[in-house]
């Protein structure tokens, strides 16, 4: 039993918690990031937003993805 699925929200305790999908923002050394379609786990309730091993994986590949890319926009 390694998948772990989460049912209850451990702030609230409310038991609607449900898969969605989100861009997660995150800052790291300052800089804001964006991970976009991130699947988490919401709770309706009180808006807390629940990560899964494999969301994180998933933010932590899109953040490797883009400091392999320099930004070539510029802000004029
Ligand atoms: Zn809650």
């Amino acid at each position: 039993m390694t998948h772990l699925v989460i049912r209850t929200c451990p702030t609230c305790g409310s038991r609607r918690i449900r898969r969605v999908k989100r861009d997660i923002q995150s800052k790291r050394n300052g800089e804001t990031f964006v991970a976009k379609g991130i699947e988490i786990e919401e709770c309706p309730n009180c808006g807390e937003r629940l990560f899964s091993p494999e969301a994180l994986e998933a933010i932590a590949a899109q953040r490797t993805r883009l400091q392999k890319r320099p930004r070539a926009r510029k802000s004029a």
